[in-house]
């Protein structure tokens, strides 16, 4: 589609902010709105429901009735399976609308929303659509005098709170796992990005998930978001989001009725290049595309890079010659590959961190500054510090934004020493042609994903998620299932 013709879509879209509880579009009981502006050029897209504790309660109350007459949950997996795929389907045959939506809402390009988060969202649900009749329960082995049966079943009503830098993939790593396994799924969005999952619910009900399986509910963290995370009638929360609500997120589910509490957190990880890489090139382009990928918004951005000092200026000659492809640009220009950031208060924090590295010494080589203010929207030029110090703020920090930090090191151990040196513990990476080296250092990596010579490894069928403060349990991956079932032993006795 020519870039004009987003722009008049774009206009012509007629956005409708109501919540979605038990099949049906619904304001907030709260009679509450917020305004959700484009962080592109600060337009108003829509109203959009600030719901609260009452339209938690609706929902979860809904979602209750549907899993205890088992409209969903008592359905035959190969029927929940075909439902499922439907809904991917759906999804795919929408991809222009729900891609003009996430842009505009969260300011990323218009060429990845299509490519990467419509087709991503959409493969996961179909992908745990197939895995749910394919999934066997276990027998023990137990004497034979008694028989007994390890089964999963689901664990009831999932509240599922994600942020708004992927927002179609973050909610379909959730309700696809919890949805293909039988629960009933309460949905919170990010206020700063909630219009793609409501279209979502739209497409769910479209395409065979009975009302009040799958609600949303769009809403402020502190009303909405909180008053899901103590509710007493919720059997799990799986969040994603900051380190900093996580916790909080930890405490409530304690605080009510101890419901099993999922966590997906922050990032700060670290990409080690050695001076035997087997390819330079090939990790500048990985070091500098992945940091800028997503404006930078991305929890798993390898925003540490760690070169050994005897190719260190080689490696930021060619990676300065890089940085200029992702100047950002008009987010539904087709060309664009780094759009705005996601609204002003988060532009402003990249930029304070900006700041922070300048005064704390380090060396700013590339951007540093807002761009494109003229347009009415937020955007930050991709911007590289070099002479970067382990202890440093911009070091520490998870800064989410196109900020890359360039550390060096002289031995090995001290680049593992160096990495695993932040509360953090999600991603991170290494190069190296000498492979027992590499498998070394991907051991002692404290984090939840270790590359070797890549950065961009990602599919539907591995585990994601984080050691330390970067989270507990995994997304994706039959893994996940673990997040939203119950493991129950039946003893029978025989003869
Ligand atoms: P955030 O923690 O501010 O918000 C995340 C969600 O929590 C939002 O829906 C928000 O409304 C809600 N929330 C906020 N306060 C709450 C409260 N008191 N009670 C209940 N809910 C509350 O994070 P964000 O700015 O939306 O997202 C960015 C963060 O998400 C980064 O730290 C990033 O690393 C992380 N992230 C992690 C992963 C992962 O898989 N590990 C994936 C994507 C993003």
């Amino acid at each position: 589609m020519a870039d004009a013709l987003w722009h008049e879509r774009a206009l012509a879209l007629n956005i409708d902010g109501r919540a979605f509880i038990n099949g049906e579009r619904a304001w907030s009981r709260t009679e509450q709105q917020f305004d959700k502006h484009s962080p592109i050029d600060g337009r108003k897209l829509a109203a959009v429901a600030r719901c609260g504790a009452p339209d938690v309660d609706a929902a979860v109350q809904s979602a209750r009735a549907a899993f205890e007459d088992g409209r969903w949950s008592g359905m035959p997996p190969a029927k929940r399976k075909r439902v499922l795929i439907r809904f991917a389907d759906l999804i795919q045959q929408n991809t222009a609308e729900l891609a003009l939506l996430e842009t505009l809402d969260m300011g990323k390009p218009i060429k990845y929303s299509q490519s990467v988060d419509v087709g991503s969202a959409a493969n996961c649900i179909r992908w745990y659509g197939e895995a749910v009749d394919k999934v066997y329960d276990e027998i023990a082995p137990t004497a034979s005098s008694s028989l007994a049966l390890i089964t999963r079943e689901p664990v009831g009503v999932v509240g599922a709170i994600i942020p708004w830098n992927y927002p179609m993939i973050m909610a379909a790593w959730k309700i696809a796992p919890a949805l293909a396994a039988g629960n009933s799924v309460v949905l919170k969005p990010s206020e700063k990005a909630p219009l793609t999952s409501l279209r979502l619910a739209e497409l769910a009900l479209q395409a065979g998930i009975p009302a009040g399986v799958f609600s949303v509910l769009p809403g402020y963290g502190n009303e909405a978001g909180s008053a899901l995370a103590l509710h007493m009638d919720v059997d799990c929360i799986a969040f994603t989001g900051s380190t900093r609500v996580g916790k909080q997120i930890m405490q409530m589910a304690g605080q009510s009725n101890l419901k099993r509490a999922w966590t997906e957190l922050g990032g700060k990880s670290a990409n080690i290049v050695c001076a035997d890489c087997p390819d330079l090139d090939a990790a500048v382009a990985a070091a500098v595309g992945s940091i800028y990928f997503n404006q930078g918004e991305s929890c798993n951005a390898p925003s540490r890079l760690f070169v050994e000092e005897s190719v260190k200026d080689a490696f930021i000659e060619k990676a300065l010659a890089m940085v200029p492809r992702y100047q950002p640009g008009d987010p539904l220009d087709e060309a664009t590959v780094m759009g705005a950031i996601v609204d002003e208060v988060q532009m402003k924090t990249v930029l304070g961190y900006i700041e922070a590295g300048k005064h704390g010494g380090a060396r700013l080589l590339a951007g540093g500054a807002q761009e494109r203010a003229q347009s009415g929207g937020y955007y930050v030029a991709p911007t590289l510090f070099d002479q970067v110090d382990s202890g440093m703020k911009i070091a520490q920090e998870e800064i989410f934004g196109p900020v890359l930090s360039v550390l060096s090191f002289s031995d090995v151990q001290d680049a593992v020493k160096q990495a695993n040196a932040t509360p953090y513990g999600l991603q991170a990476a290494v190069w190296s042609a000498d492979m027992s080296k590499a498998i070394q250092v991907a051991r002692a990596l404290r984090a939840g994903t270790v590359h070797v010579n890549q950065y961009d490894g990602d599919d539907i069928t591995v585990p994601f998620g984080g050691y330390k403060q970067s989270g507990n349990g995994r997304d994706k991956s039959l893994h996940a299932f673990d997040k939203y079932t119950e493991l129950k032993t039946t003893w029978i006795q025989i003869g």
